[in-house]
């Protein structure tokens, strides 16, 4: 049965892909990709042939792939972070449906909530859930209602797409709606530029988070009532006893 792998690479370098994504992509005749992506691997898998599309031609580079495995090549789709995950795992099986014959095998990566989680300190050691503030796919109505939602469920937030050229203001529109129900006080932190060139990282007051200007590349994390700022570490404590 013909093949298609569907690899999360992680946030950018090699050493943060799984033993596993570098073995698949080393096998692999055709790696598929957003351009981006495909310069951060390329040094590394030589001799490979690399396809892309641009950015928000997704469907195209999931038929690409497809195409090229009807072809008889063994493709590697990659996503940053991990590739089910607001990743393009599920709109493969979508488009898969009309390829019966070709299995899709889905490899993990490490994903921005856990590799920005580990940059900060400790921010989702508890319960949390991750939200993307992008709405070209989703209402922003759903958006506003699963941010209140986690607010009052006190779950640490982790928000992905904060920002973007159109949308440069949608971090302060989820803190406004956050700070309905959250102490202005309550500890946050964002990473950009996770594993790549350029890491910054910073942690601030809810209150504050809603003044800065992030970017596309950041994740944002937002802490639950037991997050601490702690000698500059952002951690959510799990409730142990220490004295
Ligand atoms: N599949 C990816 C997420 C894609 S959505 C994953 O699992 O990580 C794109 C969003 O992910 C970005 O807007 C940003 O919020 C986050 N992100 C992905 N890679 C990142 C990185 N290297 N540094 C910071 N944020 C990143």
């Amino acid at each position: 049965m013909k093949q298609i792998y569907i690899i999360g690479m992680g946030p950018g370098k090699v050493e943060m892909m799984t033993g596993e994504a570098v073995c698949v992509l080393e096998q692999a005749d055709v790696i598929v990709g957003y351009t981006v992506y495909l310069n951060l691997l390329s040094e590394r898998f030589q001799g490979k042939e690399l396809l892309s599309t641009p950015m928000r031609q997704e469907k195209e580079r999931c038929e690409l792939c497809f195409r090229e495995a009807e072809k008889g090549k063994r493709v590697a789709l990659v996503c940053s972070g991990d590739a089910g995950i607001y990743g393009m795992a599920s709109l493969m099986y979508e488009i898969g449906k009309a390829y019966p014959d070709i299995e899709l095998i889905v490899i993990p990566g490490i994903t921005a909530a856990s590799s920005g989680a580990a940059v900060l300190g400790a921010p989702i050691n508890h319960d949390f859930c991750v939200i993307s503030l992008s709405d070209l796919l989703t209402p922003w109505e759903t958006i506003a209602r699963r941010l209140r939602t986690a607010a009052e469920g006190d779950f640490v937030i982790v928000l992905y797409n904060p920002s973007s050229h159109k949308r440069k203001d949608y971090l302060k529109r989820a803190c406004d709606i956050l700070l309905c129900s959250l102490d202005g006080a309550r500890a946050c932190g964002y990473v950009e530029n996770i594993g790549r060139e350029g890491t910054k990282t910073e942690t601030c007051t809810l209150r504050e988070l809603r003044e800065k200007e992030v970017n596309m590349f950041t994740t944002v994390f937002i802490g639950n009532a037991g997050t601490e700022i702690m000698n500059g570490k952002l951690v959510t404590k799990r409730g142990y006893c220490v004295k």
